[in-house]
């Protein structure tokens, strides 16, 4: 039995992030999905809660032949320990899935074998493209699974967005 870990924050969760695991349930027979950043939310950047990224993260890989755990995982201000709390928040796992640089690195100086993946359409399946969108109001669904799309829209995430966006700018983030 293989169980292999897969890392992200997923702000949100794409195609792309899907297209890989798609991937890895061929080479692996339980998955654990490490959600990083976890303690962060009602950013620009980080807009979504670790709870939120369980729920769309959860629905999108229920269709899949593969066994799977979504774990939150906060970040710590030490790399050189983060394996070891990643080790400590997650099911023991056989192999590391990651196209991050850092990521790998940590992985690869705790002797964790750790697997790189395609990047599908990188021009617009990139977490920073797609929340400029959803900033923007341009198109963003289509570049999201469907279960995505739908919790975005129950929880009202474009307002969010927009309204963080509107706060980091006018500085209203800080009630006299
Ligand atoms: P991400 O959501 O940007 O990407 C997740 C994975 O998907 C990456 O491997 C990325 O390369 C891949 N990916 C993205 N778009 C893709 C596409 N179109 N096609 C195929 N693959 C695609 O997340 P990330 O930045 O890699 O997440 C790493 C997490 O680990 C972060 O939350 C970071 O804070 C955390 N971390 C924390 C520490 C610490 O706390 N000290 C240290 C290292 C990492």
């Amino acid at each position: 039995m293989t169980r292999g870990f897969y890392i992200g924050r997923f702000q949100p969760y794409h195609r792309g992030h899907h297209r890989v695991i798609e991937q890895i349930a061929a080479e692996v027979d339980e998955l654990v999905v490490g959600i990083g950043s976890a303690d962060q939310s009602h950013t620009l950047d980080n807009p979504f809660t670790a709870g939120e990224r369980m729920v769309m993260i959860t629905k999108c890989l229920a269709d899949l032949d593969l066994v799977t755990y979504v774990v939150p995982i906060e970040d710590i201000n030490r790399n050189s320990v983060w394996v070891s709390h990643v080790q400590a928040m997650s099911p023991t796992f056989d192999v590391a899935y990651s196209n991050n640089p850092l990521v790998i690195r940590l992985f690869e100086e705790s002797n964790i074998d750790v697997h790189q993946s395609p990047m599908f359409e990188r021009e617009q399946l990139e977490g920073t493209t797609i929340r400029d969108r959803m900033r923007q109001d341009e198109d963003w669904r289509e570049l999201l699974p469907d279960p995505v799309v739908a919790t975005i829209e129950e929880i009202n995430g474009i307002t969010r967005i927009q309204h963080v966006a509107d706060t980091d700018k006018s500085g209203r983030a800080d009630p006299e």
